[in-house]
């Protein structure tokens, strides 16, 4: 266990992230006192009994007292109304972060609530799963995963420096860039694959009652990966596309002209671009499971009985 990098910590929300991030904490001794506050009652008394905090409060106000590192774990569409909350009460010299899966918009809805001589750098770790809540929480989340900070010209480098430190002990590895550079990359690499998904599923939805126990019996095929994303919570990720809206839909018109290109392809009998493009795509996850952020095993590493349906 390493030393404390913060004596107090306050989070802002304790769902999927918040709650992995006090269990990682805790695990590896980041911070001495790990405090938090979520918007329910019945998310606040959940927290309380699987134990993951030292403090549980009622209001972001009295949660952030004191604190020398907020984080501020809600929707991204929350996070301005949050930071006003806690602008007030936020100790001289705290670090304020959050992780939003978008930036820009957070850069510009919480720095106005931020007060003199207190530091904001936003931040996002490249970690989750697709579901959500206090009890979804564990404290390998971040391990091995990158966390994105976009702390601005004007930051602090002590403050951008200790935060580094803090997702360090919690095994992630810290990059830093600009928040819109952010918004741009994780709009084609995060946002639109879950729109795609959301999309199929949608789609699927809607089909006739006959065609729709078929696609629920026959799963197996690549189907069922798209449910996985596409069960991910529904608040999140419309914020998430409305705070991200010129990244997402620029890529998204990259994606359209791409997916033209692949449906002449097929209606022409061009075998020739749809195998080189096929080839590629492969090498890429090859790339993907090298760097090691995915699992080399086959089919994500579930487990097949000799009955078990094969794609
Ligand atoms: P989550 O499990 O759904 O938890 C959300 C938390 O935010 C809960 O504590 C909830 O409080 C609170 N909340 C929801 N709406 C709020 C509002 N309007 N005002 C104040 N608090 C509100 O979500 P999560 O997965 O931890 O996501 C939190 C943040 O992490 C999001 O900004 C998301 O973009 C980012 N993120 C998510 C992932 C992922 O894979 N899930 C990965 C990286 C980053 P109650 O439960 O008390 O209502």
């Amino acid at each position: 266990m390493s030393a404390p990098v913060f004596n107090r910590v306050a989070l802002i929300g304790l769902g999927l992230i918040g709650s992995s991030i006090a269990l990682a904490a805790r695990d590896r001794g980041a911070a001495k006192v790990i405090a938090g506050t979520s918007r329910s009652k019945q998310t606040r008394a959940r927290a309380k009994e699987l134990g993951f905090l030292d403090e549980i409060f009622n209001t972001p106000a009295q949660a952030v007292k004191g604190a020398d590192l907020v984080i501020v774990c809600v929707p991204v569409g929350a996070s301005g109304p949050v930071a006003k909350e806690i602008g007030p009460h936020l100790k001289p010299g705290a670090i304020v972060t959050d992780v939003g899966s978008v930036k820009g918009a957070v850069v510009k809805d919480m720095t106005p609530f931020i007060p003199d001589g207190c530091f904001l750098v936003p931040g996002h770790p490249i970690a989750g799963t697709e579901q959500s809540g206090p009890d979804a929480g564990f404290p390998e989340l971040f391990v091995n995963r990158w966390c994105i900070l976009t702390p601005g010209e004007k930051a602090s480098p002590e403050a951008i420096a200790t935060l580094s430190q803090f997702w360090q002990v919690l095994g992630s590895d810290v990059e830093i860039m600009d928040a819109d550079h952010h918004d741009l990359v994780l709009a084609i690499t995060s946002h639109i694959p879950h729109l795609i998904a959301y999309n199929i599923v949608g789609t699927v939805a809607d089909l006739e009652e006959d065609t729709l126990s078929e696609v629920v019996k026959y799963s197996a095929s690549g189907f069922r990966d798209f449910t996985r994303i596409a069960a991910s919570d529904p608040t999140m990720w419309r914020d998430v596309f409305l705070s991200n809206k010129d990244a997402v839909l620029e890529m998204l018109g990259r994606f359209s002209e791409d997916l033209s290109g692949l449906q002449r392809a097929i209606r022409r009998g061009e075998g020739d671009t749809l195998e080189k493009l096929f080839t590629r795509t492969r090498n890429i996850r090859r790339n993907i499971i090298d760097a090691g952020q995915e699992t080399a095993k086959v089919d994500f590493g579930r487990e097949h009985t000799t009955s078990s349906n094969k794609d």
